[in-house]
Order: structure tokens, then sequence, then C-alpha cells
């Protein structure tokens, strides 16, 4: 029998159909070929360039698990595999391909009236325009039904007041998701950035996720037609299903940030010599190597299953939660221990390691926090919430 491949050492691959496998390894090529050299730079400086917009729109990944209006309509686990291959590059890119699919065409696509499909959906599919997200607050955050935005109604419009924190694509966005309570409960609102009264500040000093634009919204009188309302929710469910479809990608991406993490220490432990020997030579090298060869894979599987279920239309939204939760831990884990074992080489943007770490510090909170994806997961198995 053959040596199990390294890279794909429970032969994954297998588990997934000819599509799957095709988008895999078109996104990987663009990633390690094309986007790659830059990755560090674009962290160091603090930088997503927009022409990656039209770049991924041009390959079908934005919206890509969406049938319609320019959509490629794929299948869940490709989707899956795509975030999963961006974040092996960096986490900042899958941030904005699920920013953009799942938290703002999703509702669109979902809740949005036949003409706001039409309007949005082509145009945000192509990369034309850029979509964010604005669920968040200063002083609402695992909580969001405690939000304090508001939208009235004035005649025939609506009027929205309100402040939305940690906004993902803000500052680059020609248009927003915004959730905000009304009188009948919470509801989301598409609104054009460059109407007056809408201000995005970026913001700075960020240590994580800098090769992803992140702002505050501020939203100061923003008159609305009647149309710019979704029509097809109401309440929190809204603002849920569309976390439910990101933290799917969520799930992915996290295993290609711990695979790229992994290789990186394999290879460098593989060539890096210490007392006369290779590094991967010693014992304490490989228990790491095998501990993060165990992780990764494992994670991958979770993935692919739930990806399967999602696909058969049975994922539930505790199971997101099992994988979101589980997967992005692993990956934190791996990355910290592949800083340590590239030594000082392990701080330098060099590698990519360090920009994963950071990186993942930011997956681990945003989406439903590591602690809130656990209350979702007691929940579901005591029936008893432990949320308040
Ligand atoms: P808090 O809710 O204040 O939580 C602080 C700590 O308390 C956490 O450890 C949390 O787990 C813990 N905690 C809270 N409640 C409980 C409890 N009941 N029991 C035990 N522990 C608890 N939001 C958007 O709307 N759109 C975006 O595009 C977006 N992009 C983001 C991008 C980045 C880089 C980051 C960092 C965040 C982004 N967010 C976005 C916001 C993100 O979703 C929130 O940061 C997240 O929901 C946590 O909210 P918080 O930061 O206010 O923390």
């Amino acid at each position: 029998m053959k040596n199990p491949d390294p890279h794909d050492f429970l032969a994954l691959e297998q588990l997934m159909d000819e599509e799957e496998r095709m988008v895999a390894r078109t996104v990987r090529e663009l990633v390690t070929e094309q986007l790659a050299p830059q990755l560090g730079d674009w962290f160091e400086k603090g930088e997503f360039p927009r022409e990656l917009a039209t770049e991924f729109g041009k390959l079908g990944m934005l919206g890509m698990h969406l049938s319609g209006y320019g959509c490629a309509g794929m299948s869940a686990v490709s989707y899956g595999s795509a975030c999963l291959e961006l974040e092996a590059g960096d986490s900042g890119l899958r941030s904005f391909v699920s920013v953009q699919g799942s938290l703002a065409m999703f509702p669109i696509w979902k809740f949005g009236s036949e003409e706001q499909k039409q309007e949005w959906l082509p145009r945000m599919a192509a990369g034309e325009v850029i979509g964010c997200f604005g669920l968040t607050e200063p002083d609402s955050g695992s909580d969001p039904s405690s939000m304090r935005t508001v939208a009235r109604q004035d005649g025939d419009d609506w009027i929205l007041n309100g402040t939305k924190m940690w906004i993902t694509n803000g500052s680059i966005a020609d248009m927003a998701i915004i959730w905000a309570r009304t009188d009948e409960g919470i509801r989301g609102f598409i609104v054009d950035t460059t109407t007056p009264g809408f201000t995005a500040n970026t913001v700075r000093h960020k240590m994580s996720l800098r090769a992803s634009v992140t702002s505050e919204l501020v939203l100061d009188n923003v008159r609305l037609p009647a149309d710019a309302v979704l029509p097809g929710v109401t309440g929190m469910k809204g603002p849920l299903s569309c976390l439910n479809e990101a933290r799917f990608g969520i799930l992915f991406g996290a295993v290609g940030a711990a695979r790229n993490c992994y290789e990186t220490a394999l290879d460098y432990t593989m060539s890096r010599t210490q007392f006369g020997r290779s590094l991967a030579s010693f014992q304490l090298t490989q228990d790491k190597l095998a501990d993060m060869l165990i992780r990764v894979n494992r994670a991958h599987l979770l993935a692919l299953h739930l990806g399967k279920l999602k696909d058969a239309g049975e994922l539930t939204p505790a199971q997101i939660s099992f994988g979101k939760k589980d997967n992005v831990a692993q990956a934190l884990h791996v990355a910290r221990e592949a800083r340590a074992m590239l030594g000082a080489n392990g701080i330098t943007l060099e590698y990519p390691i360090i920009r994963h770490m950071n990186n993942l510090e930011s997956v681990y909170t945003y989406e439903g926090t590591n602690e809130v994806h656990t209350l979702v997961l007691g929940q579901s198995i005591t029936g008893m919430g432990a949320f308040r």
C-alpha cells in the first residue's frame, strides 16, 4: 500500500464530487499563484484591494451557493471548499466572500422582493457592487436583540438612526444591509451607502484581519423609500438565518488556515537543521506534527460531513455551531503550535503563520463567539437556555 499523502492524509478528496474538486483546485491555484505573494503586504498595509471583488465575481465565488440572478448555484460543499482555499491564503479573503455572499446577498435572495433581487443580486454576484451587513453595535454584540438602531415610518418613507460597529467591508461597500428596531420588530433595510446621513469610518489599529476592511457605520436620519425594507422577514430570525449561512463558510474556512499552518510547519521543520539533525526528526517535533495533522484532517472531515448535510437540506443551526466552535478552536491551536515551531521566523510576515494566528482571533470572536456557540450546544442538548 502507498504511504498516505501528508497533504491529504485521509484522502478526503474522495468525499467530494468532480465539480467540488474542480472548485477547490481553481481557488487553490488563484490563491497560491496570484494572491499569496501579496498577502503579507496587504496585511502589513492594512488593505483589501477592491479589484479582488470583480476577480472573485468572474470566478463565480460571490453568492456561489445561491441560484438565479447571476449566482453560480453550486453545492454547499463547493461553496465551503472555496472558503477553505481562500482562508488557506488569508481569513480576510474568505471574510470578504462570506460577507458578500452570505450576509449581504443571502438576505436579499431569501427575504427580498423580486424587484430588489433583480436590482442588486446580478451586480453583487459580478463583484460590481460590494455589500456589508450591519448587525453589531457598540453596546450590542453577542446579544444583538438589544440593538438600539431604530427605523421609524414617516409617511411612506423610513428614517433610520443608530450606530453599527465592527462591520466588515463597511467603508468600501456600495450598499449595506442594516438591521433596525421597528414597531413590528427587527427588520432589514437595503441602504445605498451614498444616501445622505450615512457615514462609514474605518476601524484603525487592528492587529487581526488586517487584509479586510472593518468599519463603524453611523446612520443619522437616513431617509429611505418604502421599498428599502426586506418584505420577507420580521424578527431576529432574519439576521440569524444570514449568520447561519456565514458560519457555515467559516467552519470550512478555518480548516484552510489550519492546513496552511500545518503545511508551513512541516516544510520548515523538514528543512531546518539544529543539533546536526532536521527539526522534523526529533520526537517532540513529530508529536506536534502528528497532532496538527489529526486536528486539520478531523476538522476537514467534519466540515465535509456538515456540508453534505446542508446539501441534503438537513443541517441544523446547532450543528453549524458545533462546526464553527470546534473548527475555529482547532485552527487556533494549530496556528499557535506552528508559530512556535518556526522559532523566530514564526513572528514575521515572511511566513503566513503569525497572520493566520492573529486573524483567527477575530474568527474566534465574530459570527458568534466561542462562548455563544457553547451556549447554543448546551441549549440543544439540555433543552435549557443559559444565555441570560
Ligand atoms: P461581547 O458580546 O461584549 O462579548 C465579550 C465576551 O463576553 C466574549 O468572550 C463573549 O463570548 C462573552 N459573553 C457574552 N455573552 C456571554 C454569555 N451570555 N455567557 C458567557 N460569556 C458571554 N458584526 C456585524 O454585524 N457585521 C460584520 O460584518 C462584522 N464583522 C466583524 C469583523 C471583525 C474583524 C470583528 C472582530 C467583528 C465583526 N463583527 C461584525 C462583530 C462580531 O460579530 C462581534 O464582535 C461578536 O458578535 C461579539 O460581540 P462583542 O465584540 O460585542 O463582544
